[in-house]
Order: structure tokens, then C-alpha cells, then sequence
């Protein structure tokens, strides 16, 4: 289990992250989270900079997807201004979401990474798959109660972690 629950890296944030840092370790594609990954749970749009960070990926040749265990209309209304395809309810770690997008991403598993921000379900998740797993640190803790009671049980796999990775 412990393994299970080990990401390929930690970093600060999703800008951390870079198309040439992606392709170095050969990645391809990328399985984007959006609650406190992308944005705050509370936030509904996609802003400018994430637009622009999206849009440099897929300009470098880096496929994109969104999977979110989040309802149709917050994913789908996030995703417009993307212009990338998006799976809603998920149900991570669950593996369906996970096969829609890597079948929609056309790419074998170990050349896929999901970024995301909970052990639980991303990391988890990935790791079943067979994909590079890089989780972010969370923008902001102030989040629903069963978010919140899944933060105490990531503790102790996180305590001694620094977010200190770049790609
Ligand atoms: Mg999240």
C-alpha cells in the first residue's frame, strides 16, 4: 500500500511543471485534475494564467485531458475555455475515468502523468494505472468536510515530504 501511495514527485504548484520537463522524463500526456489543483475548490472559471499554462502544453505536444470526480456542469463549464476533453465524475481512484482518458490520450500508461492534488484519489489512482503520478500541493485548504477528514489520513504519508520538485 505504501508504494501505492507514492507519487514520481512532489511540486509546489502546476507551474512547476513544464512541457520540456515533461518530455525529458518521457511524458506525453498529461490527466489534469482541477479542484486544488488547477484552481480552488470554490473557484468556477479557469483564469488567464491557466489558459495560457494549458495552451503552452499544447502547443509544446503535450495532449491534455481533465478528470475530475466533479459533476458535469462544474467540469464542463471549467473545461470550455480550455478547448481540451474532460471525464466528470470520475470516480477516482477508480480506474473508469482513468481508461476513458488514457484511451482518449491514444498513449501507452508510462507515457501519461496524472497531476494532482489528493494521495487518495490521484495518486492512488495513477499509480493502479501504471502512470507517472506528480502531486501538487493543495492551493487552499479550506475545503469540504470529507476533503478535509482525507487530509488527516494523507498526513502521515506526507509529513516528511518537501514540494520541491520542478519538471
Ligand atoms: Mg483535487
Amino acid at each position: 500500500m505504501g508504494k501505492l501511495l507514492a507519487p514520481n514527485a512532489y511540486v509546489d504548484s502546476i507551474f512547476d511543471i513544464t512541457a520540456e520537463g515533461l518530455k525529458d522524463r518521457g511524458l506525453y500526456g498529461v490527466i489534469l485534475d482541477i479542484d486544488n489543483t488547477l484552481v480552488a475548490t470554490h473557484v468556477k472559471e479557469a483564469d488567464e494564467k491557466i489558459i495560457g499554462y494549458i495552451g503552452t502544453l499544447k502547443e509544446k505536444d503535450i495532449k491534455c485531458i481533465i478528470v475530475s470526480n466533479g459533476a458535469k456542469d462544474r467540469v464542463e463549464h471549467f473545461c470550455k475555455p480550455l478547448g481540451i476533453e474532460f471525464v466528470y465524475k470520475a470516480l477516482k481512484p477508480l480506474g473508469r475515468g482513468f481508461n476513458t482518458a488514457i484511451e482518449k490520450l491514444g498513449l501507452p500508461p508510462e507515457n501519461i502523468a496524472i497531476i494532482g492534488d489528493q494521495l487518495f484519489t490521484d495518486v492512488l489512482g495513477g499509480n493502479l494505472k501504471g502512470i507517472h503520478t506528480i502531486l501538487v500541493k493543495p492551493i487552499d485548504l479550506n475545503e469540504p468536510f470529507l476533503i478535509k477528514l482525507k487530509r488527516i489520513f494523507e498526513f502521515p504519508f506526507l509529513r516528511n515530504k518537501n514540494y520541491t520538485d520542478k519538471y
